[in-house]
């Protein structure tokens, strides 16, 4: 079941949290005394949160239903493609700007190609 606005918004701001206890927990404090210490930890906690929204974004889309009215063209001949219902999603692992993340894309059929898709 995909996660409310509120639910998702509680694990985001968990995250963001344990990014604050990183940096500013007491524990911490004797690992983070240099510039480059601070800006090290600053770095992989921004790239750790910007991977969890990443991620909380794309897993919405395991939920989407495409609209009726939308049209997924193939990307071999053009012609308009149907989703295929209850078909397994391609998970596939993707290098992103903020690391590694799993998308899973849906599949389509073209009924002219009789080729499977993924977009
Ligand atoms: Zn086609």
């Amino acid at each position: 079941m995909m996660q409310s606005y509120d639910e998702g918004l509680e694990v985001f701001l968990k995250e963001a949290k344990q990014a604050y206890i990183k940096m500013f927990g007491p524990e911490r404090q004797g690992d983070l005394k240099t510039f480059s210490q601070r800006e090290v930890c600053v770095y992989e906690e921004g790239r750790r949160l910007s991977r969890a929204l990443l991620e909380a974004h794309l897993e919405r889309d395991k939920w989407r239903q495409p609209a009726v009215e939308e049209v997924i063209p193939c990307p071999r001949c053009q012609q308009p493609s149907q989703p295929v219902k209850g078909g397994d999603l391609e998970l596939r692992p993707v290098t992103t700007l903020v690391g590694e993340v799993t998308y899973a894309r849906p599949k389509y059929r073209c009924a002219h190609c009789r080729k499977i898709f993924f977009i």
